[in-house]
Order: structure tokens, then C-alpha cells, then sequence
């Protein structure tokens, strides 16, 4: 089929081509534009979610234009599946890396040179050595796509140093056209691609980025072990627990194992061997839940993720909407579980603080700030989450925990007074938990040990549980009255404006405090798959593993 296509492309159109090559029937919405804006020598930047389509968007035009089409792609085995496939297809394309042995990379040159191939697959390191693009200079390239482009960009969650280079293509070729792909819509990462890559007045497709199927729901975090256990048990299908560190994750996984919930851990900094096995049984659907650093993640294709929880507040939209985005990959109901605690934000805002570049820190704060505010929106969280994408949606989704159950507000300056003068009394030097555990009036070795059970303020928020208290304080963060001071512990203090809501000048409006999620879903606990073997690897490895954030730069958490 290749080679009919190589020999006769003038009378094949990308129609032909996706029923005849592919088997298609119709091209998804903005293929036909993107391969179209392609074959007329234009550059273009596809922005279109994950399972979206974008690999038609070059191998159609590669199999209609008349010479080769270079494929950039990051992982080996993305670049290895994607050969399969197009094998399979009757497509005679290959790869060149350094998992082929000489005499196969050698094999593969050859074939390059006698016009053997109509896609090669590169690693992006290869692509910008000199002596390769010497080679490329004596043949017919027709295009260059950079798949998951997001790489080139430091804004990405996904930076590699080798994309960097890729820039010097358009200086060495400047008349072959260039698509960048990637499943990143972040509105400063698709900047930073169009310029890092030079592309010359692209055309820009953006797909829409709503994933119906997923429901997107947070959840006050205040007692993250037992939340998550319940939520499980509460759960049917697999799913997947983001951690912020190495260290949360082995964490996690560990006491999940512990009350009984078939899991594993996944992270960087476990042995390749482990990792694997992990990864293998998930898939298999032998371990139901993984919990995992950011690490885990892509060219991991599971259709039948049920959920994604993020135990820790991600720092951008863009990172939590990959992750998340890992769930009902085979449209059917999924959710996305935000725990969120007030905690985090302090935490990463003096983590973004910390940073030296200036125009960096803004950009943080702003993609930051964006993150925030879908956390702690009081309207459908996916227009939040669309709109920061750049699609503005007329109507809420009601597919959102606050479509289905929007806040109702109440007068809560009862409540917010007894918070308030609780602190005052604790000599702001207390942290949420204490705090609700004088209000609630516990009788714990630590407040009678310090005298606390003789304060007014003991007891006073009995009628109320934990997570509804948690719930309140974080509202009166967010409406300014306290703040988290995390360079002590995370104490609470008081702002100016708890003086005025004491003495009773100031009424204080709240939102009815959401909370137990999956209520009346019957718990399903299996034990059975669990690999104690694994287990008994991972306890040891846990010891010797340091703290550590994924991704640097951005590093420095508890
Ligand atoms: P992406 O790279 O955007 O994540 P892929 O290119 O891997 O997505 O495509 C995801 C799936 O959608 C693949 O199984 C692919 O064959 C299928 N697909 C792509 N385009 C079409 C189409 N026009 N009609 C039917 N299936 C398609
Ligand atoms: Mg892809
Ligand atoms: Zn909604």
C-alpha cells in the first residue's frame, strides 16, 4: 500500500487515504483542516486532547506527500508502537534509536537513503546532530512533525532538554513544513512552542479539551488516609492517587496496603524492574489502585481508569488536567477527586516565592492563581477548568460536584465567632487540628496536659464533625478573616477583620460545608491480587529513598 501511495500521491486525497490506509470512515473535527494547511506547505501547531487523533494529522499527509516524513517523539516505546501500527497498516515506516543495535540503525540509514521509508520516528537528540542533518540534506523531506511539542517548552510539565534544539530545524530547513502536536493547551506553554520552534505563521488548531465523562469533584482534605480509604472501598475499577513526592507516595501506598486496599506505588526514584512490574499488573488490572508521583503518566494508555485522585493540590490546570485526564479514557463515567486543604496553597505560593526569576514567579502565580480558583470555585468547576483553556462554554456542565450540589449559603457567624475566639484563646498558636479538637471538646492527653479543657472556648463546636469545622476554617481563609502561617507549623492567626466579626459588627455569610462523598455506594474491598512480594521490595526501597519532587525544577515539599 506504501509503496503504491510513494509512487502515485497526486491521485490519492486525505479521504482516500484514511479509508483505504486506515480504515477510517471520517476524519475527526479539525483533521481534515490540519492535514489540508499541511499539504499547502503550512505550519501548524495541533492542540487537541490526549486519544484526540493528532497522529492522523501527519500520516496522512506523509503518505500523500512525495518525500519523507521525520517523526519527533520522546519515549521509544510510543515511537515503537506507532511503527507497529502503521506496519500493520500497510505503511512502510521506521525508527531510529539508540535501543537498535549498529547494524540496525545502520539498516534504517540505508533504507532512509533509497527512499524506503515514508515516516522515520527520531528521538529528538538524534534529529539535531549534525552529521544526521547532513544526511537529511541530501534527501526529500516533506514535513517534520514534533509530536507531544510541549517538551521544547520549560512552561510544560514535561521538559526535555533535547527539544530544545529543535528549533535549528527551521534554520537548516526552511521550506519544509512543521506541526507540532500536543495535548497541552496551557495558554504560556503554547506560546513558548510556536516560538521555541519557530513555526512561521501557523495554523493553529485548538480541539476541545471537555472530557464529559469525567466528573470533576473536590473534597476538603483534613484526614487524607482515611478519606481515601473509604472513597475506595467506595469505588468500583482501578484508579490512580497523585502525590506531591517520592516520599507521600511510598507513604500512602504503604498504609493503603495496610487497611487492606489492593495498591502499589510509582514513582521515579523505583528501580526500573519495579516499576515495570507495577505498571504491567495495573494494566492487567491485578493491582486496582496506583499511587503515584507525576512520573506516572505518559504513554501509559489504560481505557478503564474509573478514577484520579489528587491527594495534594497540583500547581497548575494544565498538570492536573493531564492527570485527571488519565480517567475514563473509554468515555464511560470516571471522576476526578481534588483533596483540598488550605495547607497546600500556603505552601505552594512559598514555594513559588522562592523562585529567582522574576518573570518566572509571575507566570507561577498566575498559572497558580488559575489552579486555585478552579479548587476553590464556587460555580461549575469545567467551565473553570475550559475557560482557562480558552473555550468559553455558555452553560454549566452539571457534571461537577457543584452542578449537582451547589452551595447554599448560611449565616455563619455563630460559627465563625466560636473559630475565631477559639484561636484567640489558643494564643494563635495552634494548628486547625488542635484547634478542632479543643472546639469539639476531646478529651486528649495533649489539651488536658496543657490546660486547654479549662478554656471558654472547650466544647463549644460539639454538634458539629471534623471535616465540617475544617470545611468552615478554610472559608474564613478564603474570606480573609485567618491566615495559615506555615513558616510555624502551620498555626492559624487571626486578621484585622476577625476584630469586627467578634464583637459582632460584622455577619459572616458561608457556604453549607460539602461533604461524604460516595454515601450509600457499598464498600467492595479485594484483597486478593496483592503482591506481597513486591510489597516486602518496596518496604525495603522505601527506606533508602530521599524526599523528592518530580519534577525539577520545582521541588521543596513536606
Ligand atoms: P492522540 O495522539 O491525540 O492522543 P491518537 O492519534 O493516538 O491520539 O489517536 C487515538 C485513537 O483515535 C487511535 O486509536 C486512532 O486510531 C483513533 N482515531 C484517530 N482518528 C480517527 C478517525 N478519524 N476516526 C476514527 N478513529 C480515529
Ligand atoms: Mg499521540
Ligand atoms: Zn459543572
Amino acid at each position: 500500500m506504501s509503496d503504491v501511495l510513494a509512487t502515485n500521491p497526486v491521485q490519492s486525497s486525505p479521504q482516500s487515504v484514511l479509508r483505504d490506509v486506515f480504515g477510517y470512515d471520517s476524519f475527526r473535527p479539525g483533521q481534515e483542516q490540519v492535514i489540508q494547511a499541511c499539504l499547502d506547505g503550512r505550519d501548524s501547531l495541533v492542540l487537541m486532547p490526549t486519544g484526540g487523533g493528532k497522529s492522523l494529522c501527519y500520516q496522512v499527509p506523509a503518505l500523500l506527500l512525495p518525500g519523507l516524513t521525520l517523526v519527533v517523539s520522546p519515549l521509544i516505546s510510543l515511537m515503537k508502537d506507532q511503527v507497529d501500527a502503521l506496519h500493520a497498516s500497510g505503511v512502510s515506516a521506521a525508527y531510529l534509536t539508540s535501543a537498535l543495535s549498529r547494524p540496525e540503525q545502520l539498516e534504517v540509514l540505508a533504507g532512509v537513503q533509497d527512499g524506503k521509508y515514508k515516516l522515520l520516528y527520531v528521538a529528538p537528540e538524534r534529529l539535531v546532530r549534525p552529521e544526521f542533518i547532513q544526511r537529511l540534506q541530501h534527501i526529500q523531506i516533506s514535513l517534520f512533525a514534533i509530536d507531544e511539542a510541549h517538551c521544547v517548552s520549560h512552561w510544560g510539565h514535561d521538559f526535555r532538554q533535547d527539544y530544545m534544539a529543535l528549533g535549528q530545524l527551521k534554520h537548516f530547513f526552511p521550506h519544509v513544513p512543521m506541526m507540532g502536536l500536543t495535548a497541552t493547551a496551557d495558554p504560556a506553554t503554547r506560546l513558548d512552542i510556536l516560538q521555541q520552534l519557530r513555526l512561521q505563521q501557523p495554523m493553529v488548531h485548538q480541539g476541545s479539551f471537555d472530557r464529559p465523562n469525567i466528573r470533576y469533584t473536590q473534597l476538603q482534605k483534613y484526614k487524607p488516609l482515611e478519606q481515601l480509604e473509604s472513597y475506595i472501598k467506595g469505588q468500583e475499577g482501578s484508579g490512580i492517587i497523585y502525590c506531591n513526592s517520592r516520599k507521600k507516595v511510598e507513604d500512602v501506598a504503604f498504609k493503603l496496603a495496610n487497611r487492606g486496599i489492593n495498591c502499589a506505588g510509582y514513582h521515579a526514584g523505583m528501580e526500573a524492574e519495579i516499576r515495570d512490574i507495577t505498571q504491567r499488573n495495573f494494566l492487567k488490572d491485578n493491582i486496582d489502585v496506583i499511587v503515584a508521583t507525576v512520573a506516572f503518566g505518559m504513554g501509559i494508555n489504560k481505557p478503564n481508569v474509573r478514577y484520579v485522585v489528587h491527594h495534594d493540590l497540583p500547581r497548575t490546570i494544565e498538570s492536573y488536567y493531564q492527570e485527571t485526564g488519565r480517567a475514563g479514557r473509554d468515555g464511560s463515567p470516571a471522576e476526578a477527586l481534588l483533596l483540598f486543604d488550605e495547607k497546600d496553597v500556603a505552601r505552594i505560593r512559598e514555594w513559588i516565592s522562592l523562585t529567582d526569576n522574576p518573570h518566572r514567579q509571575e507566570v507561577e502565580l498566575q498559572r497558580f492563581a488559575a489552579m486555585e480558583a478552579f479548587a476553590e470555585a464556587q460555580t461549575c468547576r469545567r467551565q473553570v477548568l475550559l475557560n482557562y483553556f480558552g473555550e468559553y462554554n455558555a452553560s454549566a456542565c452539571g457534571n461537577c460536584d457543584i452542578c449537582l450540589d451547589p452551595p447554599k449559603a448560611f449565616d455563619g457567624t455563630v460559627a465563625a465567632q466560636k473559630v475565631l475566639s477559639c484561636i484567640y484563646r489558643l494564643n494563635q498558636s495552634a494548628a486547625s487540628q488542635y484547634l478542632i479538637d479543643v472546639l469539639r471538646g476531646k478529651k486528649l492527653k495533649r489539651i488536658i496536659d496543657s490546660g486547654h479543657d479549662q478554656l471558654s472556648t472547650y466544647g463549644i463546636g460539639k454538634d458539629e464533625s471534623d471535616a465540617w469545622w475544617h470545611n468552615l476554617i478554610n472559608q474564613l481563609i478564603h474570606q480573609g478573616l485567618i491566615r495559615v502561617d506555615i513558616t510555624q507549623h502551620a498555626v492559624l492567626k487571626l486578621n484585622e477583620a476577625a476584630r469586627a466579626v467578634l464583637k459582632g459588627e460584622l455577619p459572616v455569610s458561608l457556604a453549607v460545608p460539602r461533604m461524604n462523598l460516595n454515601l450509600g455506594k457499598k464498600a467492595k474491598l479485594d484483597n486478593r491480587n496483592y503482591d506481597r512480594a513486591l510489597f516486602a521490595k518496596l518496604k525495603k526501597l522505601r527506606k533508602s529513598i530521599a524526599e523528592e519532587d518530580e519534577v525539577p525544577p520545582f521541588v521543596v515539599f513536606s
